[in-house]
C-alpha cells in the first residue's frame, strides 16, 4: 500500500503529494486524513495522507516508508482533505497551509532534536573497547542517554553544561546520533482516577480483615463500598483527608486500581445553562423555518439567504432548524463573528442543546480549544458554534451550516489561507448535501447577487460558475475534476423577515447634521438633541449605547505649533496613543515609545495626545453629566481574558448608564433596558479609500440602531454625521435595506466592482524601492502577456501602484489588481505569473502575496 502525503514544508517545490510506502504493521491505522511522520531529505517531517493506492509510479526501491502514525484516529475526514485541495487551488495557497488551518493549533507539529545512543556504544562485552577510551564525563553522557532511551538535545546540553564539544565528538564517532522527533504542541489532559474493585462485598470483607491501626485504609474501603463509581484521585484524597500513600497501598493489595483517564478542559464546566424550550414561532419565523426544515429533511443541498431585520428572531429560527437536523441524526455547524461569540450567545445554544454543543473561538486557551475539537472528533457533540475556522469542524454527517451576520468581513481570513468562510461553507455543504443558511439584517452585496434570478446553469456559462462572489476557479487535470463538484453552485434563495418579534416597532432614527450644530455654536461632540436624550434616559433610569467608529477620531499625536505627526519609523502609518501605558505605538509592527512631551521637530510643548476617541468621549460624558456611570469597550479595555464578558454582564445588570464603544457594541447585543442608541460620527468610514465604504456604513448603522428597543420599552436612535445626505445614511435611518441595495448595486455595476466583477490583489514587498518597482512592473507585464495568450481579453490588469499603506516593518509595498468576470482559467494564469518570479523571491527575499476576493485593499 502506498500513501500520497502532503508534507509540512510550505514551499512551491513541495506543494504536491509525495509517495510513501505504508509498512504492513501500519496498514490498519493509515487512512485518508491521517497525520504521519515521514522522512524528507535528511529530516523527518509531519505530513497528511491525502490518498491511498496499491501501486506507485515510482521505482519501488526509491519509495521510503512512513515512519510513524501520529494519531489513533485521523484528525481530518476525507471530505476535509478534498476541501483543502479546493482551497489551495481557489485561494492560491500551499495545500499544506490549507490542511494545517483545519486542525487545532495544539496538533501543529513541533519538531524536537533528540539524541540516542548507538546499539554498540557501550562496546562489545560490557563497557569496554572504544567506550573505555572515553572521558569519564562522556561515559556518563552515554549511560544517561541509554537509560532514557532518547534525550532532547537541548536538555542534554543543559544537563552537561559547557560540554557541547564532547557531545559533538561522541556524535562524530557514531556513539550518539541525532533523531528528529515530531511532537504535538499539546497533549490530552489526563488525571489519575481511582477505580474500586467492582465487588462491594469484597471491599467490605477486606475492610473487616484489616487491622485496626490501618484506620485510614479501612475508611477508604468503606467509602468505596458505598460509592462504587470511579473517582478522581485528588477528589478522594480531599474528601477523606488522606494521603496518596494510603490509596497506593490498597492498590497494591488489588482492591482498587489507579489509572490515567483523559478529561476535557471545559471552559463552560462551571456554568450551568437553564434549559430552554422551543418558542411558538411568529408567522414570518414559521414560514422561514418551514422552508429551511423541509430542505434539511429532504437532504438537499440548498443555500438560503435569510434577510431578517434586527430583532426579527433569527436565532430562534436557527435553533429550531438545528433541532430538525439533529432529529435526523445529522450534525450542525453555526458560525458567528468572533466578536459576537459572547457568553450570552453561547448560552442560547447550550440552553437548548446542552452537552451536545461544542464551542470554538480564539479566546479559549490552546488546551480548551483542543479539547472542544476532540469532542467533535469523538462524536460526543453534534452542534458546534464557533468563529470562522469552526467551518472545518471534523463532523462527518453535516446536515446544516448556519452563518450568522453573514456580511461580516471577519469571515475572510487575512493571512494564508486567505479563504472566505461563507464560500467554504457552501462548498462543504455541497459535499454533504447539506443546507446553508446565511443570516443577516444587512446581507452582503455578494450574497444578494447570488440570489438574482438567473438559472445556475446560465450563470455558470456566463461567469465560469460563480454565484454571488463565490469562487469558481479551477485548474486543468484531475484536480479540476475533483473541484467541479465543489464549484457547482446553486443559486441562493432569499427568505425575508420584515418584522420584529411580537410586532415591536423598529426604532425611529434621527439624522443630525453636525455642520448645523457647529454653525449654531455647539462645538461639543454631542449634538443638543442627543444630549437631551441622554439626560432623559438618566432620569428614567434607562440605558444608552454610544458607538464611536474606531477609525472615527484621531488617535494620533500631533504638534499644534508645527503640525508634526508622530509616525512609525518602520511603517508609513501614524503612531497611536495608548492612555493606559502612556505610550505611543504602531499597530502594524508593535514599535512603541514613551509619550512625547516636546515636539521632536520644533521643540514646542503644545504637543497633543489625542487618545483613543472613546477615552475623550468618556471624559466629556463625565463633564456633561456628573456622576454618570460609563462602561467603555475598546481595544484598550478588552485585551484581558474575560474582560469583554465582564463589561457586558455589568451593563446587563444595570451597573452602568452608558455602554460606550467601538464596533464591539454594535454587534448582536440584546439588552432589555436600552432605549437610546447614539452613533457619534456616522460617516467616518465613508471617507476610507475602499469601494465597500458605503456598504460598511450602512451595515454598521443598521446594526447599532438594532440595539434599541428590542423588548417592551420602545427605543430611539440618533445618528450624528457631516454627510446627512449620503444614501447609505439615509437608507439606514429609514431601515430601508432595499433602497440601499438597489442604489449600491447600480453603482458597483457602473464602476465594475464586486459582485459584478471579481478582484485578485497581488501585493509585493521589499526593502528597496527600485527593485520592488521593477519587479511589480514586470509582474503587471507578465500578467498582461498571459491574459492575452489565454484569450482573456476582458481581464483588466491594474497597477502597479504603491499600496495605500506604502510601508510596513521597513518593507515597501506595491500592488497589482486583477479585475475579471469570474473566468475559471484566471487562477492558473496568476499561478503561472507568480511562479515566474520565484527566483526573485528567493534570491532577493521579495515577498509576493496573492489575495483572491480581497476584503481589505490596504
Ligand atoms: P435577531 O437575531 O433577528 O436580531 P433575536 O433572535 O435576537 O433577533 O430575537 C430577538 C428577541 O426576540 C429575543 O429576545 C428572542 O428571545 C425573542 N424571540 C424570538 N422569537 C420569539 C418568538 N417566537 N416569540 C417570542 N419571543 C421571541
Ligand atoms: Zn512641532
Ligand atoms: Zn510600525
Amino acid at each position: 500500500m502506498y500513501a500520497k502525503v502532503i508534507v509540512d514544508v510550505p514551499a512551491k517545490q513541495t506543494n504536491r503529494a509525495f509517495d510513501y510506502f505504508v509498512p504492513e504493521a501500519m496498514r490498519s491505522w493509515v487512512a485518508i486524513g491521517s497525520r504521519v511522520g515521514v522522512p524528507f531529505g535528511p529530516r523527518k517531517v509531519q505530513g497528511f495522507v491525502i490518498d491511498l493506492h496499491t501501486r506507485s509510479d515510482l521505482d519501488p526501491s526509491k519509495v521510503k516508508p512512513i515512519s510513524e502514525v501520529m494519531d489513533l484516529y485521523p484528525p481530518l475526514t476525507p471530505d476535509l482533505v478534498q476541501l483543502a485541495g479546493w482551497i489551495s487551488r481557489t485561494y492560491l495557497c500551499h495545500e499544506i497551509t490549507a490542511l494545517q488551518a483545519m486542525i487545532p493549533g495544539a496538533l501543529k507539529a513541533k519538531y524536537e532534536r533528540h539524541v540516542k545512543a548507538a546499539d554498540d556504544s557501550l562496546g562489545g562485552n560490557g563497557e569496554s573497547g572504544q567506550f573505555a577510551m572515553l572521558l569519564p564525563e562522556q561515559r556518563e553522557m552515554i549511560r544517561y542517554v541509554r537509560d532514557k532511551g532518547s534525550v532532547q538535545l537541548e536538555s542534554l546540553l543543559e544537563k552537561f553544561g559547557s560540554d557541547a564539544a564532547l557531545i559533538k565528538q561522541l556524535m562524530a564517532e557514531g556513539l550518539l546520533y541525532e533523531v528528529q522527533m515530531i511532537k504535538d504542541r499539546m497533549a490530552a489532559k489526563k488525571v489519575l482516577t481511582v477505580f474500586p474493585a467492582d465487588n462491594a462485598e469484597l471491599l467490605k470483607e477486606a475492610e473487616s480483615q484489616l487491622p485496626a491501626r490501618a484506620a485510614k485504609q479501612k475508611e477508604v474501603l468503606r467509602y468505596l463500598a458505598d460509592h462504587p463509581a470511579p473517582i478522581k484521585l485528588t477528589e478522594l484524597l480531599h474528601e477523606l483527608g488522606i494521603s496518596a500513600g494510603t490509596v497506593k497501598s490498597l492498590a497494591d493489595k488489588g482492591l482498587l486500581t489507579i489509572k490515567e483517564v483523559e478529561v476535557f478542559r471545559d471552559p463552560y464546566a462551571k456554568r450551568s445553562f437553564a434549559k430552554t424550550r422551543p418558542l411558538p414561532l411568529m408567522p414570518e419565523q414559521q414560514q422561514v423555518y418551514g422552508r429551511i426544515s423541509r430542505a434539511v429533511a429532504a437532504r438537499e443541498h440548498r443555500v438560503f439567504l435569510l434577510h431578517g431585520v434586527t430583532g426579527s428572531g433569527k436565532t430562534e429560527v436557527y435553533l429550531q432548524s438545528i433541532q430538525t437536523c439533529l432529529d435526523q441524526g445529522r450534525e450542525a455547524i453555526v458560525l458567528v463573528p468572533e466578536i459576537s461569540l459572547t457568553p450570552q450567545m453561547v448560552e442560547r445554544f447550550k440552553g437548548r442543546f446542552g452537552d451536545q454543543v461544542a464551542v470554538l473561538h480564539s479566546r479559549l486557551s490552546h488546551g480548551e480549544r483542543y479539547d472542544e475539537w476532540r469532542k467533535i472528533m469523538l462524536r460526543q457533540v453534534s452542534v458546534v458554534i464557533g468563529a470562522r475556522s469552526a467551518i472545518f469542524a471534523p463532523f462527518t454527517k453535516i446536515g446544516l451550516i448556519i452563518i450568522d451576520e453573514e456580511h461580516e468581513s471577519s469571515y475572510k481570513q487575512e493571512e494564508s489561507p486567505k479563504y472566505h468562510a461563507r464560500d467554504v461553507a457552501v462548498a462543504r455543504a455541497s459535499q454533504h448535501d447539506a443546507v446553508v443558511v446565511l443570516g443577516s439584517a444587512t446581507p452582503s452585496l455578494e450574497s444578494m447577487h447570488g440570489t438574482l434570478a438567473v438559472s445556475a446553469a446560465a450563470r455558470r456559462a456566463a461567469t465560469g460558475g460563480m454565484p454571488g462572489g463565490a469562487p469558481a476557479i479551477t485548474e486543468a487535470g484531475a484536480a479540476a475534476a475533483a473541484d467541479t463538484a465543489l464549484n457547482e453552485r446553486v443559486p441562493f434563495e432569499l427568505l425575508t423577515m420584515h418584522n420584529r418579534v411580537e410586532g415591536r416597532p423598529l426604532p425611529p432614527v434621527h439624522i443630525i447634521d453636525m455642520r448645523e450644530e457647529l454653525r449654531t455654536g455647539n462645538r461639543s461632540m454631542f449634538s443638543r438633541a442627543l444630549y437631551k436624550a441622554i439626560e432623559e434616559r438618566l432620569h428614567k433610569k434607562e440605558q444608552t449605547v454610544l458607538l464611536l467608529n474606531r477609525r472615527g477620531y484621531s488617535t494620533f499625536v500631533m504638534c499644534r505649533t508645527c503640525g508634526y505627526v508622530a509616525q512609525c519609523p518602520h511603517c508609513d502609518i501614524s503612531l497611536t496613543f495608548h492612555q493606559s501605558s502612556r505610550a505611543i505605538r504602531c499597530h502594524y509592527c508593535g514599535y512603541a515609545e514613551r509619550e512625547l512631551t516636546v515636539c521632536p521637530s520644533c521643540g514646542s510643548e503644545h504637543i497633543r495626545h489625542f487618545g483613543t476617541g472613546t477615552q475623550r468621549v468618556e471624559e466629556e460624558l463625565g463633564k456633561l453629566f456628573p456622576g454618570i456611570r460609563v462602561i467603555r469597550m475598546d481595544v484598550d479595555t478588552t485585551t484581558e481574558k474575560g474582560s469583554h464578558e465582564k463589561w457586558l454582564t455589568m451593563f446587563r445588570n444595570r451597573q452602568a448608564d452608558v455602554l460606550l464603544g467601538t464596533q464591539m457594541v454594535a454587534k448582536g447585543l440584546d439588552f432589555p433596558h436600552v432605549t437610546l442608541v447614539g452613533a457619534l460620527a456616522a460617516d467616518t468610514v465613508l471617507n476610507l479609500p475602499d469601494f465597500r465604504a458605503a456598504e460598511r456604513t450602512f451595515q454598521l448603522l443598521t446594526q447599532v440602531a438594532g440595539r434599541a428597543g428590542r423588548h417592551e420599552l420602545p427605543g430611539e436612535v440618533f445618528v450624528q454625521t457631516y454627510a446627512p445626505e449620503h444614501y447609505s445614511i439615509i437608507s439606514a435611518s429609514r431601515h430601508d435595506y432595499r433602497s440601499f441595495i438597489d442604489k449600491e448595486m447600480t453603482l458597483r455595476k457602473l464602476h465594475q466592482y464586486p459582485p459584478f466583477h471579481r478582484l485578485i490583489l497581488i501585493t509585493l514587498s521589499h526593502e528597496q524601492i527600485p527593485l520592488l518597482m521593477r519587479t511589480a512592473e514586470s509582474m503587471a507585464v507578465r500578467l498582461k502577456e498571459l491574459a492575452k495568450e489565454s484569450g482573456l481579453s476582458q481581464v483588466e490588469i491594474l497597477g502597479p501602484v504603491a499600496s495605500p499603506i506604502a510601508r510596513i516593518k521597513d518593507r515597501y509595498r506595491f500592488q497589482c489588481m486583477i479585475k475579471y468576470r469570474g473566468e475559471a482559467s484566471i487562477s492558473g494564469l496568476v499561478k503561472r505569473a507568480v511562479a515566474s518570479f520565484e527566483d526573485v523571491e528567493r534570491q532577493h527575499k521579495m515577498t509576493i502575496s496573492v489575495d483572491v476576493d480581497p476584503q481589505v485593499l490596504m
